[in-house]
């Protein structure tokens, strides 16, 4: 008694983790046995006497190692177990067909561990993307080289959708690669990726969104749907191409709700409002839409055209996308491949069915503008361009149609846009502004006496904080800011003459506001910066403010 005593408590008590190594084995013998027994039984397999035999090697097994010292317990416990699990796994090999046989090897312990490691993935993700009816696709883990392209994806989207962000540039040069998001307009460059993964990003994109993968030259258009946990489920516009510079993808977030902003959410300052209604309540002429381009000219034009009930007019558009169907509306799209003679003739067969209303995307050139100023006087036309301010589009539209008085004559109105990211209301902070900057801007200082700026941080417990409704960036969404000039008599003597310093004096004798005055309202009353609408405004011919505040 004292010799099996003292070998207890050499063996296991002296020290704490002993015990714990023993228990350990305890438990996993007993695992083991009980899996042995659900095998047993789903084979038929006679349960009682394998399960009479493993218990009867467990107990042999622990009850030896209790009698002798630690290390050689665990082997005895190891041998004696271990033979009649080892014993099980040879009968049972015997009895049942090879496909059911279990095999020691390497590829299978793998297999079990790339699948346990792929479901933990699937769990684990914020990003799932959806098959076109709305399936959840698997997420690519372990060896998958599409795993670093969906976590790079994830990433990106973790970045741009709390942000608002509206697109992702995919670029690959042939040394490197980069990804930006723009938020509101301005770029934010993403961590550096190399040019491989950056090609297997864009492959992965293009897989899902349904197209052709070998072709990395022509311009490709899909959708692709993501289902990012809390961030909400959203459709993507992938658009890729490539030239022999490299190959570009753009990934346009949500890209429908983006067009739907209303007419009344345009950003027009009401008696800007007023002049457009006025002139969409017209049925003739064309009215000249313009800003650079990502600023707004789809939405403008498509705002325009909703004034109009399809249901009295016939409305007709071309266009090189489209960017949502209108009810009531026969859009036409405007083949990658056409030339200008094929735009003009396609324009004509559309204008000899006497529409009401069209609409042209983009003016391309020349030939196209001297068409629809001819036609002008029938139809009611909205002609998009991409140009700065009115001076520009006067100068432009006289160029293209090449007969200044017909130029003048055949438009109704110029609408200039630009849009500027709005001031975060949660964090944007007050200041008064300089007397010198006010003066300079032609602002009375004693009627602006606040103004405001970004932060991107707010204050909790008095100490900064990012703020949680911008996430840092200061600014969240984007207002237009126009210029609306409706022509008159007047105008359009000034304007046929080529007169320009003098329509310049008129439009301002008729109290028009100059894009910068414009967003000078939009400074006094909050919504933007001072800073920002420089940067959005950049430089423009038209520059030139007067009072708007006195
Ligand atoms: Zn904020």
């Amino acid at each position: 008694m004292w010799y099996i005593a003292a070998n207890v408590e050499s063996a296991a008590l002296m020290s704490i983790y002993k015990p714990i190594v023993y228990l350990l084995c305890f438990f996993g013998w007993a695992a083991v046995v009980s899996f042995f027994d659900k095998d047993l039984k789903f084979y038929f397999l006679p349960r009682r006497h394998w399960n009479a035999l493993q218990i009867i090697a467990g107990i042999i097994g622990f009850g030896l190692a209790l009698l002798v010292n630690f290390w050689l317990g665990l082997l005895i416990i190891l041998v004696v177990a271990g033979s009649a699990a080892a014993g099980y796994v040879f009968y049972r090999n015997t009895r049942l067909p090879e496909q059911h046989r279990w095999h020691l090897n390497t590829e299978l312990l793998t297999s079990r561990f790339n699948r346990i490691q792929h479901e933990q993935a699937q769990k684990r993700a914020t990003l799932r993307l959806l098959t076109p009816d709305r399936a959840l696709v698997d997420v690519p883990t372990g060896a998958d080289p599409q795993a670093h392209a969906h976590s790079v994806l994830e990433q990106t989207l973790e970045f741009a959708l709390p942000r608002g962000a509206d697109r992702i540039d995919v670029a690959v040069m042939a040394q490197a690669a980069s990804i930006g998001v723009n938020v509101d307009g301005v770029k934010h460059t993403r961590p550096e990726i190399d040019s491989q993964a950056a090609m297997t990003l864009i492959d992965y994109a293009k897989k899902h969104a349904q197209l052709d993968i070998q072709d990395r030259r022509h311009k490709q258009i899909g959708e692709m749907f993501i289902d990012a946990a809390d961030l909400g489920r959203h459709t993507l516009r992938v658009v890729t191409s490539g030239s022999t510079r490299g190959i570009t993808m753009a990934i346009y977030i949500d890209p429908m709700t983006r067009i739907t902003i209303g007419f009344d959410d345009m950003g027009l300052l009401p008696e800007q409002a007023a002049i457009l209604r006025r002139v969409v309540a017209s049925d003739n002429l064309a009215v000249l839409i313009a800003c650079p381009p990502h600023h707004g000219l789809t939405t403008a034009l498509y705002n325009c055209l909703q004034q109009h009930d399809p249901y009295t007019q016939s409305i007709v558009t071309l266009e090189e996308e489209v960017a949502f169907d209108v009810e009531g509306v026969n859009h036409h799209l405007i083949e990658p491949s056409w030339n200008s003679t094929q735009i003009t003739d396609r324009l004509a067969a559309l204008l000899r069915q006497d529409p009401s209303v069209l609409m042209l995307g983009k003016l391309t050139d020349s030939q196209v503008a001297r068409l629809l100023s001819r036609n002008a006087n029938e139809t009611r036309l909205y002609i998009g361009l991409h140009l700065g301010d009115t001076v520009q589009v006067m100068r432009a539209w006289t160029k293209a149609v090449d007969d200044s008085k017909l130029a003048a004559q055949s438009v109704a109105a110029v609408l200039v846009q630009r849009l500027v990211r709005k001031l975060c209301p949660t964090c944007r902070v007050c200041y008064t502004p300089d007397q010198d900057v006010l003066r300079k801007l032609n602002l009375p200082p004693d009627k602006v006496t606040q103004m405001y700026k970004q932060s991107g941080q707010i204050l909790v417990r008095n100490k900064p904080t990012t703020c949680p409704d911008c996430h840092g960036l200061g600014f969240r969404g984007r207002t237009g800011i126009f210029e609306v000039m409706e022509l008159d008599d007047e105008t359009r003597k000034l304007w046929a003459a080529g007169q320009v310093e003098q329509f310049r004096a008129l439009l301002r004798k008729k109290k028009m506001l100059w894009l910068q005055e414009a967003a000078l309202m939009r400074v006094i009353d909050g919504t933007t910066s001072i800073q920002e609408t420089m940067r959005a405004l950049g430089k423009t011919e038209s520059q030139r403010p007067t009072a708007v505040a006195g």
